[in-house]
């Protein structure tokens, strides 16, 4: 079975997915950190980020490794561990740089089907993969939240991962990002065959359960 949980950042969809999946004892494909491993890489090489195809090529040239047990996800490059590196602010940002370009996707999008492919029961959480990469995947969830209680999450979250950030530069962070990445997600909205869930006003113990009655038909 197939689960995609797509949305913007601040929405709860990282933690769900990771919730559901170990609920369900699932798989986690965390797409985003792929994304993130790729920019912390070029981002500590000469290349410009704007240029598609240096990108690209250097991405082709890495060795990504991603864990995807439900409770210890992980992610390598070149058998460097960089889970934790990948979570900053600096490379949030030049994730979404690097993100919009296409062959860089079209090269990621074959690896997550690829990875998919090797998984019984799996739970992925992105910004495209109920529209894209998975279309015909069992239950495609969006989980959105308005934009000051997404800020607000990314700033707990980082403060207590020891980054000095302000509220305001997270904010501004997320409008940033959204403005780029909300194109991957508009069209499953559009389609209306996802189901959207509003997450401002809900636990992240309330989305898990709202999700997980759902896939099990309870
Ligand atoms: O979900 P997360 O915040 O880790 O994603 C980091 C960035 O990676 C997003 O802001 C987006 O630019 C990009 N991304 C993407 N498609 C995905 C997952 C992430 O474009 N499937």
């Amino acid at each position: 079975m197939i689960v995609t949980i797509d949305g913007p950042a601040g929405s709860g969809k990282s933690t769900a997915a990771r919730k559901l999946a170990a609920r369900l004892e699932f798989a986690y494909l965390d797409t985003g950190a792929m994304y993130r491993a790729i920019a912390l890489s070029v981002s500590g090489s000469s290349i410009d980020l704007a240029d598609a195809d240096s990108v690209l090529q250097f991405a082709q040239g890495l060795k990504l490794e991603i864990d995807c047990g439900p409770t210890h996800a992980r992610i390598s490059v070149d058998g460097h561990d960089v889970s934790e590196a990948i979570r900053s602010i600096e490379v949030s940002r030049l994730t979404s740089e690097i993100a919009r370009h296409q062959s860089v996707r079209t090269h990621l999008i074959a690896l997550q089907r690829k990875i998919g492919s090797t998984l019984a029961n799996f739970v992925t959480e992105g910004r495209d993969q109920g529209s894209v990469v998975f279309p015909d995947a069992d239950f495609r969830f969006v989980l959105d939240a308005s934009v000051e209680v997404r800020a607000s999450r990314r700033y707990q979250e980082m403060t207590a991962d020891g980054q000095d950030v302000t509220i305001e530069v997270v904010a501004a962070n997320i409008r940033h990002r959204d403005s780029i990445d909300a194109k991957q997600w508009e069209p499953l909205l559009a389609s209306g065959s996802a189901i959207v869930i509003d997450t401002t006003e809900i636990t992240i113990a309330g989305v898990v359960d709202r999700l997980s009655k759902i896939v099990l038909g309870e």
